[in-house]
C-alpha cells in the first residue's frame, strides 16, 4: 500500500508546472496522519468543521494554511478566527460581515473564497453569479477591511459523465473570469480557482484549476 507521503508525492507531480497547489483534506483524519502529511511537504489542510478544525490546529506546526471547506455558519466563526487563513466557503454578505468583525478583533486579516453552486444537485449550496455580484457591488462589502476575497471555489455534480463535470469547471472558471475583469482587475491576489477533488482532480486542472482538495486519494476512504 502505498504511504501518505507517497500519494502527496504523486499529486505533487500530478500538479507540477500548472501552477495549481494540493490542499490535502483531513476532515475526520485523526492528527498523527496530519502530521505524516506536513512531514511529507504538505502545508495547505482543508476541514469542513470549524470545531475539529480549532481542535487540530494547535497541534500542527503555525506554517500551515488553514482552509475550512465545508458550509461555515456565523456563529461558529468565532471558533477559527484567531488562525484560519481561507474561508473557502462564503456563500453570504453576512458571513463575510462576521468573518470582518472576529478577524479585526484579533488584529488579522482573513481570506476568503466565493462558493458558487455548479453542480446539479440540488444540496449543494453556493451563490449565483448574480448573488456573488450582489455582494460585490454592495456598500456593506466595499467597507470592510479584515476580509479579503481572493477568488471563487466549487464542487461539482458527483458523476461519472466527464463532460458534466467539464462544463461544471468551465463555468466556474468563467464566474471568476468575470468577477476578475470586474471587481479585481488590479487585483493580483484575486487569483484562486478551487475546483477538483480525488475523483475530478485531472479534469478541475485541464479547466484552470488552481487549488484542487484531496481527501481520500491521500488518505483513504474516511471512517
Ligand atoms: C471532503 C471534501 C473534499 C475532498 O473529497 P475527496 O473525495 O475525499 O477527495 C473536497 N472538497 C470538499 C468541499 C469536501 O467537503
Amino acid at each position: 500500500m502505498p504511504s501518505i507521503a507517497d500519494n502527496i508525492h504523486a499529486f505533487e507531480e500530478k500538479i507540477a508546472g500548472t501552477g495549481a497547489r494540493l490542499v490535502a483534506v483531513t476532515k475526520t483524519h485523526p492528527v498523527p496522519l496530519l502530521q505524516e502529511a506536513y512531514a511529507a511537504g504538505s502545508r495547505l489542510f482543508g476541514e469542513n468543521r470549524p470545531q475539529e478544525m480549532a481542535e487540530k490546529a494547535p497541534q500542527l506546526p503555525p506554517d500551515v494554511e488553514w482552509h475550512l471547506i465545508g458550509h461555515l455558519q456565523t456563529n461558529k466563526v468565532k471558533i477559527i478566527a484567531p488562525f484560519v487563513h481561507t474561508v473557502q466557503s462564503v456563500d453570504s454578505l453576512r458571513l463575510l460581515q462576521e468573518l470582518d468583525r472576529q478577524a479585526a478583533r484579533h488584529g488579522r486579516v482573513i481570506r476568503g473564497l466565493l462558493q458558487f453552486h455548479i453542480a446539479q444537485e440540488e444540496a449543494k449550496t453556493g451563490l449565483s453569479l448574480a448573488e456573488a455580484e450582489e455582494i460585490l457591488a454592495s456598500t456593506e462589502f466595499g467597507a470592510l477591511q479584515h476580509v479579503r476575497l481572493t477568488g471563487v471555489m466549487g464542487i461539482a455534480t458527483n458523476t461519472l459523465d466527464e463532460a458534466q463535470v467539464s462544463q461544471e469547471f468551465n463555468q466556474l472558471r468563467s464566474f471568476f473570469d468575470a468577477l476578475k475583469v470586474k471587481y479585481f482587475t488590479d487585483d493580483t491576489e484575486f487569483r484562486e480557482i478551487s475546483m477538483g477533488m480525488s475523483g475530478d482532480y485531472a479534469l478541475a486542472l485541464a479547466a484552470g484549476s488552481t487549488l484542487i482538495r484531496v481527501g481520500s486519494a491521500i488518505f483513504g476512504q474516511r471512517g
